[in-house]
């Protein structure tokens, strides 16, 4: 048990609100697909936008996610991002990173250190078979050093991935 908590989520929603923010990976729509007991293409039409060569799901008239409902109404096969925020990638490596997205998610504990965060937030991506080699069809956020794509980064890390 670590000395501090650097996240709890306070189920705010906050991180629910706001357009283009929850990209899908191919695995992504497979299992949310398959939790709706709907194929690809009628998911995509319903409840997708297709921006920038991603899918993205569509917000509602609140401009909140089309699947909040005071809570997510797809937990069990929400999105990758969804289940890894608040320990993105910039967040990990990054103390300004992780200090704005404080502002906006009361989850996040400032009293810990960023370096707790970090570490905290690798475990957890780890746990969660949450961290992505880097690819097309994988959303930057999930990106992280703990599963390197080549030997020269297992070895020495990717280039700007704050070890501490
Ligand atoms: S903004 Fe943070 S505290 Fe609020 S629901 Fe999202 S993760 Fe939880
Ligand atoms: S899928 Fe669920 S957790 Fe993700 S943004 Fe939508 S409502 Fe929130």
């Amino acid at each position: 048990m670590p000395s501090v908590i650097a996240f709890a989520c306070q189920r705010c929603g906050h991180c629910c609100e706001g357009v283009g923010g929850i990209v899908m990976s191919a695995f992504d729509i497979k299992r949310l697909g398959d939790h709706l007991g709907l194929d690809r293409n009628t998911l995509l039409e319903r409840f997708t936008e297709h921006v920038g060569g991603r899918h993205r799901l569509v917000t509602g008239t609140d401009d909140y996610c089309i699947f909040y409902a005071a809570g997510c109404a797809v937990h069990p096969a929400r999105p990758d991002v969804c289940r890894a925020w608040p320990y993105f990638r910039g967040n990990i490596i990054d103390a300004d990173s992780h200090a704005m997205a404080a502002e906006d998610c009361p989850g996040i504990n400032r009293q810990a250190p960023h370096s707790e965060f970090a570490r905290q937030g690798r475990d957890y991506l780890v746990a969660n078979d949450l961290c992505r080699p880097r690819g097309e069809d994988v959303p930057e956020a999930l990106v992280s050093d703990t599963n390197p794509d080549t030997p020269e980064e297992a070895e020495h890390g990717r280039p700007g991935f704050d070890a501490s």
